[in-house]
């Protein structure tokens, strides 16, 4: 009896001789089963050689009660028994019920109904087939299960089994029979209920197999089997008596158990390798899916439609499938198997030796029997036959032990054993593809929805390498600086998202900047004067340099510097790269500044900002960003100077007006925001010229990049000065009030000393960019002008200059401009006036004789003619040096032959040429070198 212990105690059957009762009791869990004759008689069993077998044999019959009873209910399934000739009619049976869906599929099987209750007990009657003819063991065997069926879970569960043998009248039966004279209670029925039999695991349906053992009518049709070749090398006899070829025989199967045990072994082991390895793959495909799941929560777009529709669902049907299979392997193959292994094959040498020592006390008593010539023949004779049975038994058993290892009940357990697991594996293997099959149409969908992506993704790329080879092409790679201008609002910072994002994430990073409203305001469409007008990356030394400074070269700590054009100041940020940007300097303001290119340092694409304090030199990354920062700063500059210029009219109109009702300029912005800067240049000028209420003068001035730089702290005596001096140059000549060129008469405080003319703050621009060989522009108020220079400027004054040098400016057809004639205009009156000298009227003028006499005559239009007609200095110089008055009283003079290309003869040739007042000036005046 097999299975459930749960569900049945005992099956009984009375179909035994003299009304005895057959009984098999289920003792324990692995269905270790006892049965017993009701009157301690033994009980016959039949094996069956071929298929190994152990049966209940019972004597010819038409029909056997068996008398089922069961222990407790088992609910919810119904039980049912069924009764074939062999496993494979049962499975057969089985897979039939459960794949059909007919009502009546449950036919071959018997229900039990009454087994629902408590210790009811159940009669089922065993019939003899109509038409039995029994060939090879004369009879029929009978298989009877009790299983039940799950309607929920659609499948079978074994809950018992049983064998039987029916002989048949006709032919005699080999049996095993007469039975040795067990006592009850050793008659384990050990053979076909073995421990390790794989029914005893209350498993689902067991697939067995095996020769089919008779040709008997079977209750369901055959299926397909695979035959099965059993070993044929030592042929077994079913008893052989102890012999040469007994013991051989023994020999032999004991040396195949020694090697079948180490096979058993060693397949233990790999079996359990392969279970761990089962059980590290589920955990790797979770670990797997962990991680996936946690990327797609961060990046759902790069897994989310595929880890929804796919790896989710796919994964754990892996898993679960792994994880089966590594149970099913220990359950199901490893712990069935070890138990064959320590309960059988292990104990083989023990059981060998047993048996030698036993067959050796047998024949030693066998020796002394019939060696013994006592009288007492009769007590030797039953002592004798008691050994002698004891032996036979002995013999029979271990004989039988070693005979099911190699060819009987163990290998077709094995068998069993390894038929299971497989046929499980199959149908798991099976049913997790279908399953991971039916998710196929998810997949599809992903790939195609993937595709339509690529296509996306290709435009992308085309952009994107076409803007590559855009890059490569261009000469002078495009720096991320951007230009702009007041008309065109930001849209965009570089770094990504600019200063403008940088400042808008770390408020607090943006305290430690020294001045916070010099930072960037939201870019805003222009016009506020608060954009930022051009930002990016140049290179500078920590510190800016002093004027008088010339040479860069040695400096090689040169900075990046992120720098910002903005409200008419240029900041500098360090840091940039990093979160903690600040500010490096305070931004230096453009309302006194000027620009130029930088001839001073052997670096390229430098140019210099020039403010009353310092000089600013600046490295641009690439030639275009040089021009384009000049441009930009050049232009800034002039619309700063022109909106302070208004703002000073506004202010001197409106005198009376209250502080805080000021117009909002750029100017006055800057005064209020920097307090350091009310003592700027501006502040001081504003002061100085205060008394003079009917001013059309500016206060407004550039510096000039030139070499004669104001030292700072000489800024305010300076402009103390200037205020004398420019009111003497306006006694001296009233047309000096005014621009020599367009008239104008603001801003003119700049002067060009070759001519020497008065010019207004525009038109000295235009003069500056036709070169310092046509004119060497000066500012009145910054330069630090000599006093022989101021003399000069007073002396000549824009009436004489303009009489030379626009003697026929009515015979022209360009007209002089005015102030408010366009800047286009002056520049080409400019040009055509002094580069190409186009309204001079100096005829046939000997240069020479001309300037000689001017000099000797102090004639100062006749020195302005000689002048303009181009005196050749490198040759007569001395003649002209000569006729210069000994005392300082034409000092001023040399100043305005020195500006027009004197050459200063060697120190040797002057002594005796001139005066020692005027050697010491022009001592003065010599270039460092000569
Ligand atoms: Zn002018």
């Amino acid at each position: 009896m097999e299975g459930c212990t749960d569900c049945f105690t005992t099956i009984s059957t009375s179909c035994l001789e003299n009304d005895e009762t057959l009984v098999f009791e289920l003792k324990d869990e692995d269905g270790y089963g006892r049965m017993h004759r009701s009157s301690g008689m033994f009980i016959d069993t039949i094996l069956d050689p071929i298929h190994g077998d152990h049966f209940l044999k019972f004597p010819a019959r038409n029909s056997i009660d068996f008398s089922i009873e069961l222990q407790k209910r088992v609910p919810p399934h119904t039980v049912f028994l069924l009764n074939c000739t062999n496993p494979d009619a049962f499975q057969h049976v089985l897979r039939t019920i459960q794949s059909s869906q007919d009502a009546d599929r449950f036919a071959p099987l018997v229900a039990l109904p009454q087994l629902m209750c408590d210790n009811e007990s159940y009669t089922w009657t065993w019939t003899a087939p109509a038409d039995c003819s029994p060939i090879g063991l004369s009879g029929l065997p009978n298989y009877v299960y009790f299983i039940s069926y799950s309607e929920h879970e659609k499948r079978f569960r074994v809950l018992a089994r049983f064998r039987f043998f029916v002989c048949s009248e006709v032919i005699e039966t080999p049996t095993i029979s007469p039975m040795p004279p067990f006592s009850s209670s050793e008659l384990l029925c050990t053979s076909p209920l073995s421990p390790g039999s794989p029914s005893s695991l209350n498993s689902e349906l067991l697939p067995s197999s095996g020769h089919q053992l008779q040709r008997l009518p079977s209750t369901a049709s055959q299926k397909p089997s695979t035959k099965l070749v059993h070993s044929a090398t030592i042929v077994l006899p079913d008893d052989p008596e102890d012999s040469p070829g007994f013991r051989s025989i023994l020999r032999e199967l004991g040396r195949k158990t020694e090697c079948f045990r180490g096979d058993v072994k060693k397949l233990l082991k790999r079996i359990q390798e392969l279970s761990e390895a089962f059980e590290f793959i589920a955990g790797a495909l979770g670990r797997f899916m962990e991680s996936v799941l946690t990327a797609s929560a961060t990046c759902p777009a790069a897994f989310q439609p595929l880890v929804e529709t796919y790896v989710a669902p796919s994964l754990q049907h892996q898993i679960r499938l792994f994880k089966s299979t590594c149970s099913d392997l220990i359950h199901y193959v490893f712990e069935p198997l070890e138990r064959i292994y320590v309960n059988d094959l292990k104990l083989a040498t023990v059981k060998r030796i047993e048996f030698e020592e036993f067959s050796k006390n047998y024949y030693t008593s066998l020796s002394r029997y019939l060696a013994n010539k006592t009288t007492d023949m009769a007590k030797d004779e039953s002592k004798y036959l008691v050994k002698k049975k004891d032996f036979e038994l002995r013999r029979f058993d271990y004989y039988c032990y070693i005979q099911d290892l190699h060819d009987g009940p163990k290998t077709q357990d094995i068998l069993a054993i390894f038929t299971s697991y497989f046929y499980q594996q199959h149908e798991k293997w099976v049913h997790s593809s279908e399953s991971i099959d039916s998710l196929h149409a998810q997949l599809d969908g992903v790939r195609n929805g993937l595709a339509d992506l690529t296509l996306g993704l290709n435009d992308l790329s085309k952009k994107r390498e076409s803007r590559r080879r855009k890059i490569i092409l261009e000469t002078t790679v495009e720096s991320p600086i951007r230009e702009k201008t007041n008309e065109k609002p930001i849209k965009q910072s570089f770094p990504p998202g600019g200063l403008g994002l940088y400042r808008h994430q770390s408020v607090g990073a943006a305290s430690n900047l020294s001045d916070k409203s010099s930072l960037y305001t939201p870019s805003s469409p222009a016009k506020d004067g608060n954009a930022i007008i051009k930002e990016g990356l140049l290179l500078a030394l920590s510190k800016p340099t002093s004027h008088t400074e010339v040479s860069m070269v040695g400096k090689t700590s040169w900075h990046k510097y992120w720098v910002v054009l903005q409200r008419g100041k240029l900041a500098e940020y360090v840091n940039w790269k990093q979160k903690s940007l600040s500010l490096h300097n305070e931004p230096i303001s453009l309302a006194y500044a000027c620009v130029k290119k930088a001839e001073s340092t052997d670096r390229r694409f430098c140019f210099e900002v020039i403010t009353p304090k310092f000089k600013r030199v600046y490295q641009a990354t690439s030639e275009s960003e040089l021009h384009s920062w000049m441009r930009v700063l050049q232009e800034t500059i002039k619309a700063n100077i022109l909106s302070g210029v208004n703002q000073e009219r506004t202010e001197f109109v409106s005198k009376g007006r209250p502080r805080g009702m000021r117009p909002v300029s750029m100017f006055s912005e800057s005064i209020q925001q920097h307090p350091k800067s009310r003592k700027s240049p501006a502040a001081v000028l504003r002061k100085a010229f205060s008394g003079r209420k009917n001013s059309s003068w500016g206060f407004r001035e550039i510096f000039r990049p030139e070499p004669e730089r104001i030292p700072s702290m000489n800024l305010e005596k300076l402009h103390e000065s200037s205020k004398i001096f420019i009111s003497m140059l306006c006694k001296s000549d009233p047309e000096n009030l005014h621009c020599a060129d367009c008239g104008s008469s603001s801003d003119v405080t700049w002067c060009a000393i070759n001519y020497p003319v008065i010019l207004c703050i525009e038109c000295s621009g235009i003069h500056r960019s036709l070169g310092t060989h046509i004119s060497k522009v000066r500012s009145l108020l910054l330069d630090s002008l000599s006093q022989q220079l101021k003399q000069l400027l007073c002396k000549v004054g824009n009436t004489n200059v303009n009489a030379v040098w626009e003697a026929r400016v009515h015979e022209s057809d360009l007209k002089k401009p005015s102030s408010r004639s366009a800047s286009i205009d002056k520049q080409a009156f400019i040009k055509k006036k002094y580069s190409e000298r186009g309204f001079l009227d100096i005829g046939n003028v000997d240069a020479k004789a001309q300037l000689v006499e001017g000099i000797r005559t102090n004639n100062i239009r006749m020195i302005l003619t000689a002048l303009a007609a181009k005196p050749n200095f490198s040759r007569d110089s001395c003649d002209f040096l000569a006729v210069i008055k000994p005392d300082t009283s034409q000092l001023y003079l040399l100043e305005l032959l020195l500006a027009n290309g004197l050459v200063i003869p060697p120190e040797s040739k002057l002594t005796g040429l001139v005066s020692p007042e005027v050697q010491a000036f022009i001592r003065l005046k010599r270039p460092s070198g000569q």
